[in-house]
């Protein structure tokens, strides 16, 4: 880490100098301790998987019981592990490889709002929760697929984190010159004192309960930065009742939507 310098105290240019490198160096570092929290969180949460599977492994063999069933067991522990190891590596290659992206497309919000819902429709009705869209139409620009994933990401974890039998309601509305898309569900909502906490990577209000659903805690870093990449904002607003209330911000553009 950078060391500050000491500042002369001569009130002249080379004190204004000491003080501007000792400014930088301090952000320097913050930057530094959050690359490096990254990448520790990140190899944390690649030891889980390897453990499991190493374990899992390491007994079929010493058992050395080959019938199907016991077979069968393993491949689908072995193969429940590799899709986890496998989604955590795209949402990390995303969150970082984010700068390269395009973002001159233009797109409806109605599009953009339909497709994440039927996205997550399947997950829904698996455990009958209903999917309310109302969306007014507006023109965005950006990058369409990155776009889509973000409103995915918190449609999906509406869904994952609602009652059986709740509704999920998804509001797309203009705000100036932005467009608010409002998820609403009727889960378990964020204490408020973590309600910027859930933004960081890897961050999990209840950590057994996110992992069992099979979560590494990147989804909504994804989204912020997401949303900070096309000039936007993404917070969770205090609810009326019960429930999380995300609003993703976008800026939108003056001229009548395509569709
Ligand atoms: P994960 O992959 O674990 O879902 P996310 O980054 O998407 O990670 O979310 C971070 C944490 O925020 C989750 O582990 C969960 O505890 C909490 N969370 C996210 N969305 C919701 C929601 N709609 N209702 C309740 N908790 C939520």
């Amino acid at each position: 880490l950078a060391q500050p310098v000491e500042i002369p105290d001569s009130g002249d240019e080379a004190a204004a100098v000491a003080l501007a490198f000792n400014q930088m160096s301090q952000r320097l570092n913050q930057v530094f301790v959050m690359q490096r929290n990254f990448s520790r969180n990140a190899a944390h949460e690649f030891r889980t998987p390897l453990a499991v599977l190493k374990t899992r492994i390491g007994l079929f063999r010493k058992k050395q019981d080959f019938r199907p069933q016991a077979t069968l067991e393993l491949l689908q522990i072995v193969e429940g592990e590799v899709d986890r190891l496998s989604a955590m590596v795209s949402e990390l290659l995303e969150l970082t490889n984010l700068e390269r992206a395009s973002r001159g497309e233009r797109l409806s919000s109605g599009q953009l709002i339909r497709s994440a819902a039927d996205q997550a429709a399947p997950q829904a009705e698996a455990r009958s929760i209903t999917i309310l869209v109302d969306a007014a139409p507006c023109t965005l620009a950006g990058n369409a697929e990155l776009l889509r994933q973000a409103v995915c990401n918190l449609v999906e974890n509406a869904v994952k984190y609602s009652p059986a039998g709740s509704v999920v309601h998804i509001a797309g509305h203009r705000d100036g010159e932005w467009f608010q898309i409002v998820v609403a569900d009727q889960g378990p909502g964020i204490p408020e004192s973590l309600r910027q906490r859930i933004f960081e990577p890897f961050f999990r209000v209840d950590d057994s309960r996110s992992r069992q659903l099979g979560g590494a805690g990147l989804g909504l870093a994804l989204v912020r930065a997401i949303a900070e990449f096309h000039g936007g904002a993404v917070y969770v607003e205090k609810s009326r009742g019960a429930g999380s209330r995300f609003v993703l911000k976008l800026p939108c553009e003056q001229d009548p939507p395509p569709d």
